[in-house]
């Protein structure tokens, strides 16, 4: 290569590309934070504004996310599993000055930990059943103390949770609670992100008269993101909700009121310019024909671009839509750039999401939902947290 030939080369490479990361996962903590007091908003004075936070905070960082929702004044957490229960723990502020103190309540019930080791570490269990009643009773008469927990109700999900016959049992058992210190009664929504849907009006009637049945008035909570907008009567004294907190539409409608939380970038590793026909990836079924040009970029379904993606997926360079061509690769994707009104360098970022391509559209992509999209995120992206809770 002469030296105006390399100068040239130098040029269209972006300078950090061969020393600087390869992907970009932004994640705006303050817009986390003002989503969840939107969310707060929604909801009268005696009603809790909870976090859902299981899952690594639905792929975004538990810690993070825990930590910037507590200083908006967030001090209850759900997780799934008691292990992610601990790392909720660890990140916050473990004082106890007034107003401090934090419940962290582990969806899938008091298993995988000792109970003695679930106590210890301050987990409240949701017991999902008449054997986890029992279980966790069996725990306080060893602790020689009163077990705080959540009691979970089937109202229509047919997945966790007492069913109604399990509840009239309970009932009709004067003692059975009597070991616990029950935190709130809960129950959960098959159908919230459509308002319309009939299944919604039924649960909560269901709802309201299983609790009933217990008789003591216990504290209630029922709705997750998209139970939140289906009105006040849905909301009870804490409401439960993770989607929307991360930007997630759950309302039913197209107008998202959730402000963007996540940006995902991947570089542009080389540009091809297509000087004869054939085809891009594997399986070569993806034909093309000059004149053509295309981006390869690091991306792939071991990050979490899900192989669902190929013919259906695009990203934005520059404000533009490129469509995937070619099957996604482990490492990465090849996306068309012909119709672009300016080229772009290697080294440029590829909006994957954001950048004028929302969340709900990339997973429509793919035929799934935003939750998915971002559970599945990898871990080699380089996450960036801003915001000034980070
Ligand atoms: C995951 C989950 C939530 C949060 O639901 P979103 O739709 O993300 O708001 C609330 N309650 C229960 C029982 C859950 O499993």
């Amino acid at each position: 290569m002469n030296d105006a030939a390399r100068k040239e080369t130098a040029a269209a490479i972006s300078s950090d590309l061969y020393n600087g990361p390869l992907s970009r996962l932004t994640i705006d903590l303050d817009a986390a934070a003002r989503n969840y007091l939107f969310l707060k908003k929604e909801l009268g004075p005696e009603t809790d504004c909870a976090a859902v936070v299981k899952a690594d905070a639905y792929g975004l960082g538990a810690a993070e996310m825990s930590r910037a929702l507590f200083a908006q004044g967030c001090r209850h957490f759900f997780v799934a599993h008691f292990d992610e229960a601990l790392a909720v723990k660890a990140a916050l502020p473990a004082d106890k000055a007034p107003g401090n103190d934090i419940a962290i309540y582990v969806l899938n019930g008091p298993h995988g930990a000792a109970a003695a080791d679930f106590i210890a570490a301050g987990g409240v269990p949701v017991l999902n059943s008449l054997s986890d009643i029992s279980y966790w009773s069996d725990a306080a008469g060893i602790a020689a103390k009163r077990l705080p927990a959540v009691l979970h109700i089937d109202t229509g999900m047919n997945r966790l949770g007492l069913n109604g016959t399990d509840v009239a049992r309970l009932a009709a058992d004067a003692g059975a609670l009597q070991a616990l210190d029950l935190r709130y009664v809960m129950s959960h929504l098959a159908c919230a992100d459509e308002p319309r849907h009939p299944k919604n009006p039924e649960q909560l009637a269901l709802f309201r008269a299983l609790a009933a049945q217990l008789q003591k008035p216990f504290r209630y909570s029922f709705a997750n993101s998209g139970g939140i907008f289906l009105g006040p009567e849905y909301h009870f004294d804490l409401v439960r909700p993770g989607a929307a907190i991360y930007g997630i539409n759950t309302t039913g409608g197209t107008v998202n009121p959730m402000q963007p939380v996540v940006r995902l970038q991947g570089r542009i590793l080389q540009i091809r310019h297509i000087d004869r026909a054939g085809t891009v990836g594997y399986g070569a079924d993806d034909a093309i024909s000059p004149p053509a040009k295309c981006a390869t970029i690091s991306v792939g379904y071991a990050d979490g671009y899900l192989r669902r993606f190929t013919g259906r997926g695009s990203v934005v360079i520059d404000g533009e839509k490129c469509p995937v061509i070619g099957r996604v690769s482990m490492d990465c994707i090849v996306v068309e750039t012909t119709s672009l009104k300016r080229q772009p360098q290697i080294g440029d970022y590829a909006d994957i999401i954001g950048g004028g391509q929302t969340l709900e559209d990339v997973a429509a992509q793919a035929g799934t939902i935003a939750y998915e999209i971002l559970t599945e995120l990898g871990h080699r992206y380089k996450r960036v947290y801003e915001g000034s809770k980070a």
